[in-house]
């Protein structure tokens, strides 16, 4: 196993991955890595140069040509977002976050080859450190021996809700109704795909945070983790 801790999230939209993970990162002082960002990136990328989701060879392309950073928000980075994601030099963190960029990086997600480039740029970043990575295949694919793996989920409603609320205090003009249609989708197509959908492996911890504030949830991981470095420490 590797040496350094390793925390795995998986589950499906809005149930509170990124915002949970970045404030765990912050109280553990390990790395967060969004790695949802990274197939909204695929999926901009391809709508910026005017590319069909279903062009895997010019996708591949793309992805191959790109510089795609990631890192904690500094100074005039800090407006809210969860992480900056950097694209050959231009900051897109927030031109990534449209609900058409989210429906475009699940129909690219689907697409193996993508999965293959991007999964190893996750995999290579958690090689040298501790992290808190977030996705939907993190716990079985991306780091299946993780020391601590986690299945973050919540009602259907209660997220779309959450991802309305999210979208106006941005000033997106979307209906709760267009919200839920998208998410519900969404997931169908993370959890129906042939190559490394989204799933609960046995050794999961499952949190349904429906009826749980993110102070609540945050306490319940970190409590847990530093039991389990004591222990560690300990043997
Ligand atoms: O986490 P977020 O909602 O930003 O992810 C956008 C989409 O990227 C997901 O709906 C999913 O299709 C895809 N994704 C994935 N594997 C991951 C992370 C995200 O397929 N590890």
């Amino acid at each position: 196993m590797n040496s350094h801790f390793h925390i795995a999230i998986d589950g499906p939209v809005a149930a509170g991955k990124g915002t949970i993970s970045r404030i765990i990162s912050e109280r553990l002082n390990f790395l967060y890595i969004d790695t949802g960002a990274m197939y909204r990136v695929a999926a901009w990328l391809a709508m910026e140069n005017n590319t069909e989701f279903s062009d895997e060879d010019a996708l591949v392309a793309l992805l191959e040509k790109s510089e795609i950073r990631m890192h904690n928000p500094v100074e005039l980075e800090r407006d809210g977002r969860l992480t900056s994601v950097i694209v050959n030099d231009q900051d897109v963190s927030w031109m990534i976050r449209t609900e058409e960029v989210g429906i475009g990086a699940s129909i690219v997600g689907q697409i193996a080859a993508v999965r293959k480039i991007l999964v190893k740029k996750q995999q290579e970043i958690a090689q040298t450190q501790n992290v808190v990575m977030e996705g939907r295949d993190i716990t079985y694919k991306v780091l299946p021996d993780a020391n601590l793996k986690i299945f973050l989920t919540g009602k259907d409603f209660v997220r779309a809700n959450r991802r309305h609320l999210q979208l106006q205090s941005r000033g997106v003009d979307v209906t709760f109704n267009q919200v839920y249609v998208d998410l519900v989708t969404r997931d169908k197509i993370d959890m129906e795909r042939t190559t490394d959908p989204l799933k609960i492996v046995d050794e999961a911890w499952v949190i349904d945070t429906s009826d749980l504030s993110i102070e609540q949830v945050v306490n319940l991981v970190v409590f847990k983790v530093n039991i389990m470095r004591e222990t560690l420490q300990t043997n």
